[in-house]
């Protein structure tokens, strides 16, 4: 029901949000068991879960990818951004390393 939800919203929701979601969809799932099968999924890595300033918020995507925060709502939009190749390899230039994977974090306001 957890994962049905974050596959349907496609937005990233608290713990709270996916709970009364799903009361209001009258399904009746407990708190407890919502926390429960939000950190089994994170740790199985079949879900993303992001840190804020005012708590947690779980995704349905688990593949590397970038966000896009609106600074008016606060909301979240997954976004697929693709680095230009002679950055990456001025980063590995720099830092010596093999760049795998890389997630951008941008806000902005709508206008
Ligand atoms: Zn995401």
């Amino acid at each position: 029901m957890v994962l049905e939800l974050l596959w349907d919203e496609k937005d990233h929701l608290s713990a709270r949000d996916i709970f009364e979601r799903l009361n209001a969809k009258g399904r009746n799932i407990g708190h407890t068991s919502v926390y429960q099968n939000l950190e089994a999924l994170q740790s199985a890595g079949v879900i993303e879960c992001l840190d804020r300033a005012n708590g947690r918020l779980y995704g349905y995507r688990s593949d590397p990818h970038s966000h896009l925060t609106c600074l008016d709502s606060g909301s979240i939009q997954d976004l697929d951004v693709e680095l230009p190749e002679a950055l990456l390899n001025q980063i590995e230039a720099q830092t010596g390393f093999r760049i795998e994977s890389y997630t951008l974090s941008l806000s902005g306001r709508r206008h």
